[in-house]
């Protein structure tokens, strides 16, 4: 991609009504722009950075037997009422009535209309366990949207829901889940600690949130310095390797202050002790038979019984990762892209737009790496190139000036480390592809 082509309106100005840095940089990194309160617009390079996102949080649920559905966003409000959610839901649901005085509203989460499909297809102890999930945008109308797309009143989850026919098999799917999560944010290149939570809304008695350090985060958190995250990539699937994995992310202490416990605290010693603030970028819960049964949603069993099956489910905010992902890995010059999400990986710096050797490099460069780097041919100041790339944060800069081009070599800029290099052109291009 030219830069000089895109649509990738950067600003040198901070927006007056950012309040924090991962809203800010979006915005001024030409990410975002809002639409209404809560509601923003994904322009080409934020898209990509949602895109694939996306495609990792899919490819790790997959990967843990989850299989991808979608489900409409617009659901029917006698659904609602089936599980008694209707009413209790109360004003963060957006209300819709269409031409025929039916009621809508726009889906805030899914288990009620879930619940209604396996109710419908899966009639037999021989359907499951399953766990169907989508990727949709979802509508909650939030008191304070705020920090950009960190809380906004439109955002994209991933959603997935778990149907087991008894409570064993069914905190095996919430272990699974528990290791799709911690592969998801390995792959991604940050750490998301699994914290004891509240139910809420959704109900139920066992639940985790997953949070991202930050002190912009709204939610207060207590954690055991000595929690390991380990390596999730490593662990397989299988029912031994799901309970000793589970067992050893879950035994370290990590409360939200919702359901901190100030006793079991004071047992561990003072120098482990970690208090601070998180970032909710996933939670997964399990509640059993809490809409089977109000929803009447029943399988035939093995002696002809019926079966209420034991339900959980489990969200990625993938909108708010993006924000979440910046608030934790930016600096003052700007965004600094964990290498698998980066909108780009690289940037070509051309310093002198119309000298020979420097054209000809940026343009070999370009076709070389194609849809993954960008491409800055503007007829600016080497700075403002600088200031551009560092601020969009893309994992590698390569830097291409009249000096170097007669040699055949350009500087290779790493953004995380700002370590350089000058490098031949070949060599460069090695370093990059890694
Ligand atoms: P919060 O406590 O932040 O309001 P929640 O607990 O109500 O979130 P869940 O129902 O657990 O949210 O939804 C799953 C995930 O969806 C959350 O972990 C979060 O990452 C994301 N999410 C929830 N609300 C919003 C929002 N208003 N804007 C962006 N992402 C959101
Ligand atoms: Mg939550």
């Amino acid at each position: 991609m030219r830069l000089s082509q895109s649509l990738i309106p950067t600003l040198k100005e901070t927006p007056a009504e950012a309040q924090i840095a991962s809203h800010r940089l979006m915005l001024r990194a030409g990410l975002v722009r809002q639409m209404s309160s809560g509601i923003y617009a994904w322009l080409p390079a934020g898209l990509r950075v949602l895109a694939r996102i996306e495609q990792i949080v899919r490819e790790e649920q997959n990967a843990a037997g989850a299989q991808e559905l979608l489900m409409p966003t617009i659901q029917s409000a006698d659904l609602w009422r089936e599980s008694g959610r209707y009413d209790a839901y109360g004003k963060e649901m957006l209300r819709i009535t269409d031409r025929h005085d039916r009621e809508l509203l726009f889906g805030p989460t899914n288990e009620e209309m879930i619940t209604a499909i396996l109710r419908d297809t899966t009639k037999s102890y021989r359907d499951l366990p399953q766990i169907p999930y989508h990727i949709q945008w979802k509508f909650r109308d939030e008191v304070r949207p705020r920090f950009g797309v960190l809380r906004g009143r439109e955002f994209l989850m991933k959603d997935a829901y778990s149907f087991d026919l008894d409570y064993e098999s069914a905190l095996l799917s919430y272990k699974k889940m528990m290791l799709a999560y911690m592969r998801t944010f390995q792959r991604i290149g940050i750490t998301a600690i699994p914290m004891r939570a509240d139910t809420g809304q959704i109900g139920g008695d066992l639940s985790h949130e997953f949070h991202i350090l930050a002190p912009t985060g709204e939610s207060g958190v207590f954690y055991d310095a000595d929690f390991k995250a380990g390596n999730a990539l490593s662990v397989k699937y299988d029912e031994a390797a799901l309970n000793q994995f589970y067992q050893s992310v879950t035994t370290k202490y990590a409360a939200t202050d919702e359901k901190h416990d100030t006793e079991i605290w004071a047992t561990i010693p003072d120098a482990r002790k970690r208090e601070g603030r998180g970032i909710e970028v996933g939670q997964i819960f399990y509640f059993g038979k809490k809409y089977s049964e109000s929803m009447n949603y029943s399988v035939i069993g093995p002696d002809g019984g019926k079966i209420f099956p034991e339900m959980g489910s489990y969200g990625i905010g993938v909108s708010r990762l993006v924000g979440a992902i910046i608030e934790a890995q930016h600096d003052d010059a700007g965004i600094i892209w964990p290498d698998a999400i980066a909108p780009f990986r690289t940037a070509i710096l051309n310093l002198r737009q119309g000298d020979g050797a420097c054209d000809a490099i940026c343009e070999s460069l370009h076709a070389e790496f194609g849809d993954d780097c960008l491409y800055d041919n503007r007829e600016e100041r080497a700075g403002a190139k600088f200031a551009e790339a560092d601020l969009m944060g893309h994992p590698w800069q390569i830097i291409v000036g009249p000096r170097g081009a007669a040699k055949g070599e350009v500087e290779l800029k790493r953004r995380a480390s700002a370590e350089r290099f000058e490098l031949p052109v070949a060599q460069a291009v090695a370093m990059v592809r890694g």
